[in-house]
This record gives structure tokens, C-alpha cells and sequence, in this order.
């Protein structure tokens, strides 16, 4: 096998010349002035080795990425009870699908879609105001990653709630069920400042290190969240991550892995490394186009699977 870093920059080199680079979220005006050449990536290897190529340093709108740190900061504060309110399993939708929460009482199928995040971040509200939950979640990424200079985009914030009639649309429904806790306004505030945090490829594989170390931050040693805990992270991120192209995600990179609509997907290779990819053109399920595909080509390099001992 060639050397992490020649297989880091060779993708990229790669990447840099695909023609099919897919559409670019168009929602919100900051996410539709990202231009769709722009690729990014970084692997940082368990002994904190860190290969970037491309934009790796470029911050960008991480978007539903933070799902997977919310997650980590609610199970925190009030453990397993979350899976009172939040499924575990695959929806087989899209994103911000609201037909299940019909027929499931408002109990949405797993914390990665929309709703489910909204209740995820109404749990991070309790007993706090919005500005201090934001800030919370603003901690908790800035001490993961080690970078106090990771912020969160408010022109991003803004637009969201300018435009989120179907977060909006989720969170009554789910309000009328007695799911979330708090007045709409104040948990979609929470949500939309967590999906506007900013961060670079390299930050944000950074960030996810304790995924792929048992649940320790490597700098530290400190654990965030127990192996058994990381684990169960892990698998939701597999089985739930890519919205309804989950199983097509598992299919071609075998890691757990997160995406956002601004083109950003988180991987884990437990034990090996925290990888990082950026392109902001997605497929038609709102999954990075080119950052699956430069995922897909670095296991088929390094033979990276949690199907497979290596
Ligand atoms: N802010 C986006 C939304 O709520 C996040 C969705 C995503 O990244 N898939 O619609």
C-alpha cells in the first residue's frame, strides 16, 4: 500500500478534475455563493499524524455534521433516557422528512434527520437559555477539536431561520405531540445556530478523533464519552448518517460517517484515523457528490473498514 499521504493527495489531485462535481445546496444564499470546485480533505491517523490536501483548511457551513456532536453533548446530560423521545434506526427518508412522524407519535426514527436533531437540541435547552446552549455546543466542539477558533457563521444562522418553515413545520408537529419542551422559536434557535457552526476539514477531523480512540480526546487523554458509548455513536452514524443513502454509504466506504448539506462528511475509522472531506456539490439524497466518492476511493487505498480487521 502507497503511504497515507501520497493516497491523501493523489484523491485530491483527483477530485480536483472530476467533472460530475453535483449541485450545490441552494436553500440559503451563503450555502448557494459556495463554489462547487471547491474540494478538501483531511486524515488525521490515530497516532495524530494529519495528511490535508485541498481547501483543508477553508472553514465551511458544517450543517447536519453537528448532529453527531449534539448527540454526544444531550446523551451527556441526561444518558439512554434520550432514547425515550429519539428512534435508532434508518428512516429511509429524506432528511427533513416529516411523513413518519405521523403514524410514530412524534417520536422521530433517529437523531441524524431533521427531527430528530430538533428534539436532540430542545434536550440541550433544558434549563439553559438558547444563547447558553449555543455556547455550550460552541465549548464542546472548540475543546474536541483543540481550536478556539472555530465560530459559529450568524449570516448562516439567519438565513436558516429565515427560510426553516420545514424545520418549523417539524417542530410544531412534534410540540403538538408533546416531544420538545420548549417554545418552537427558542429549540429552532438552537438547532440553526449548531448547523451554521463553521469549521475547516482539518478541524473537523479533529473534532471527531474521540470517535475513532475508544471515546478519549487524544490530546488530552480525557474521556468524552465511554468506548461502549462511542461505539454505539458510531453505528448510528453507519446505519442513520447518510439520511436515506445510508445504506448506499456503508455499501461503497464501510465507516460510520456524518454529512451535512454544505458538502462536509465526517468518517471514522475506529482506531486508525478521523477523515474529513469537503466538496459542497451533492447527489440527489443531499450527500457530498465528490467527498463520497474521495471517501469510498481512500478505503478501497488503505483497505479502511468496520467490516474488516485489516
Ligand atoms: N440546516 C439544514 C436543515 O435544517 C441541515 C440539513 C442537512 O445538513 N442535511 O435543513
Amino acid at each position: 500500500m502507497p503511504d497515507i499521504a501520497t493516497i491523501v493527495r493523489e484523491i485530491a489531485e483527483e477530485m480536483a478534475a472530476a467533472p460530475d462535481r453535483g449541485q450545490v445546496a441552494t436553500y440559503i444564499p451563503p450555502l448557494a455563493a459556495v463554489s462547487p470546485r471547491r474540494f478538501g480533505m483531511a486524515v488525521i491517523e490515530a497516532d495524530g499524524t494529519a495528511h490535508l490536501a485541498g481547501d483543508a483548511e477553508a472553514p465551511f457551513s458544517i450543517q447536519s455534521v453537528s448532529k453527531v456532536f449534539a448527540l454526544t453533548l444531550a446523551l451527556g446530560k441526561v444518558g439512554d433516557q434520550l432514547w425515550q423521545r429519539v428512534g435508532r434506526e434508518p428512516s429511509g427518508s429524506a432528511f427533513n422528512s416529516i411523513v413518519q412522524l405521523e403514524t410514530e407519535s412524534g417520536i422521530p426514527r433517529n437523531p441524524f434527520i431533521n427531527a430528530g436533531a430538533i428534539v436532540v437540541a430542545d434536550m440541550l435547552l433544558a434549563g439553559h437559555a438558547p444563547r447558553e446552549a449555543i455556547g455550550e455546543i460552541l465549548r464542546f466542539v472548540r475543546a474536541l477539536a483543540g481550536d478556539d477558533t472555530i465560530f459559529i457563521d450568524e449570516a448562516v444562522a439567519r438565513a436558516e431561520q429565515e427560510t426553516g418553515y420545514r424545520n418549523a413545520a417539524l417542530a410544531n408537529y412534534m410540540h403538538a405531540f408533546g416531544n420538545l419542551a420548549h417554545p418552537i422559536e427558542r429549540t429552532l434557535g438552537v438547532y440553526f445556530h449548531q448547523c451554521a457552526l463553521a469549521m475547516s476539514c482539518r478541524q473537523l477531523a479533529l473534532a471527531g478523533r474521540y470517535l475513532m480512540a475508544r471515546g478519549r480526546n487524544p490530546d488530552t487523554g480525557f474521556s468524552i464519552v465511554s468506548p461502549q458509548r462511542a461505539r454505539r455513536i458510531n453505528a448510528l452514524m453507519m446505519t442513520c448518517g447518510h439520511y436515506d443513502g445510508s445504506g448506499e454509504f456503508a455499501y461503497r466506504v464501510g465507516l460510520p460517517g456524518k454529512s451535512g448539506v454544505g458538502g462536509g462528511i465526517l468518517a471514522v475509522a475506529p482506531g486508525k484515523a478521523s477523515i474529513a472531506v469537503w466538496s459542497p456539490g451533492l447527489n440527489e439524497r443531499g450527500n457530498s457528490l465528490l467527498g463520497t466518492l474521495a471517501l469510498e476511493r481512500l478505503v478501497q487505498r488503505t483497505g479502511w473498514s468496520v467490516f474488516d480487521p485489516g
